[in-house]
């Protein structure tokens, strides 16, 4: 059994699950998903296809799940070409799902904080083709960032590059594990953010707080498409209004609170840079993700990570010199204190 921790910054899908979640799971009513018949999905899908501005919807058990079936509806041939940030979840935290599961070629960018430019896109869509050059055939974009430190794309750059993947006859995803996280910083909806895309997905297991769920979107075409893989990859889920319902009460009753939990973030950051060996921008903390690098002479990020789980403190080491911290509804104004004082004292003993 893994241990519990005091504060919990691993990611914010290991939130808890409150009351009134537990009751809303508890009191949901339930039909056959996988035949269309049971309502708490539909309404999530409807809800989710009118928040999204799309046409048709599908509820997955994961987000992993949108990225790989996603890709795979988008992708026309074995080895076509996606185009992604090189901080991309799929590439990193997804065993591999472009090459195993999608039997595509990433085209990693060199983004800054996961956010790639037009630029950049246009250098790799005017290389010349030819019957033994991989066709780019998906564009993908992670909305706000994860490794890239929760950065949000602004709408403009979004609608740039998704326009010239286009006209270039790209099919255009977006992976919108935290889209509202987005939305509610910026005040821009979430059918703005995703009507250039033919994709679009969203999570209800991250800062909504649901146990687990997410919803990818696009034209009834899509979706149509989507539901032969759904099928395939063991995704019918019978009774999942259980799941839905969670879901529904997360988005209805949780979005409000996500300017809470990026402030918290942001006061956590901020007491962060007072710590020795720590390099950290508090004002690149845009949502709920506290991204740093850490330099110190003897103990390595891993340590660290070790040593704080040891004091009740779970924190996630991505690389030797980086961390990542994720605030969510569990973490309170005051753990932000705590947290930079165990950091401290650790960085000031070694
Ligand atoms: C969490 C996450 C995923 C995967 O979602 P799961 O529901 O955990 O499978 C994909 N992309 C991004 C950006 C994420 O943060």
């Amino acid at each position: 059994m893994r241990p519990r921790y005091k504060i919990d910054l691993f990611s914010d899908t290991n939130c808890g699950l409150s009351q009134g979640m537990r009751h809303s799971i508890m009191n949901a009513d339930v039909g056959n998903e996988v035949a269309g018949e049971d309502p708490t999905v539909n309404l999530l899908l409807e809800e989710s296809c009118k928040l999204l501005g799309k046409e048709a919807a599908v509820f997955m058990p994961s987000g992993t799940m949108c990225n790989g079936i996603g890709f795979r509806a988008l992708c026309e041939r074995p080895g076509d070409m996606i185009l992604l940030d090189k901080t991309a979840h799929p590439l990193h935290k997804s065993s591999g799902l472009v090459a195993g599961l999608c039997h595509a070629v990433p085209c990693p960018l060199d983004g800054e904080r996961g956010i790639f430019t037009v630029d950049q896109v246009r250098k790799v869509l005017e290389r010349p083709s030819g019957y033994n050059i991989s066709v780019p055939r998906v564009l993908s974009i992670e909305q706000p960032t994860n490794f890239g430190g929760g950065a949000i794309w602004p709408l403009k750059t979004i609608q740039d590059i998704c326009q010239l993947a286009s006209s270039y006859g790209l099919k255009t995803h977006m992976d919108g594990a935290r889209l509202l996280n987005a939305v509610a910083v910026t005040g821009v909806s979430a059918r703005a953010y995703a009507e250039p895309f033919d994709c679009v997905w969203i999570d209800f297991c991250k800062t909504l707080g649901a146990p687990m769920g997410a919803v990818l979107a696009g034209s009834q075409e899509l979706i149509d498409k989507v539901w032969y893989y759904k099928f395939q990859q063991g995704g019918g889920m019978h009774k999942a209004g259980i799941l839905a319902a969670g879901c529904l009460y997360g988005l209805h009753y949780n979005f409000s609170k996500l300017k809470e939990v990026h402030k918290i973030a942001r006061l956590m950051g901020t007491l962060l840079t007072q710590v020795p060996y720590i390099t950290l921008n508090p004002d690149l903390i845009e949502t709920n993700i506290i991204l740093f690098k850490v330099r110190h002479p003897t103990l390595s990020a891993y340590q660290i990570e070790n040593f704080l789980a040891q004091k009740g403190i779970r924190i996630f080491a991505v690389d030797e010199q980086t961390i990542r911290l994720m605030t969510h509804l569990d973490i309170k104004e005051e753990d932000s204190v705590t947290v930079a004082n165990v950091f401290s004292d650790l960085m000031q003993r070694g």
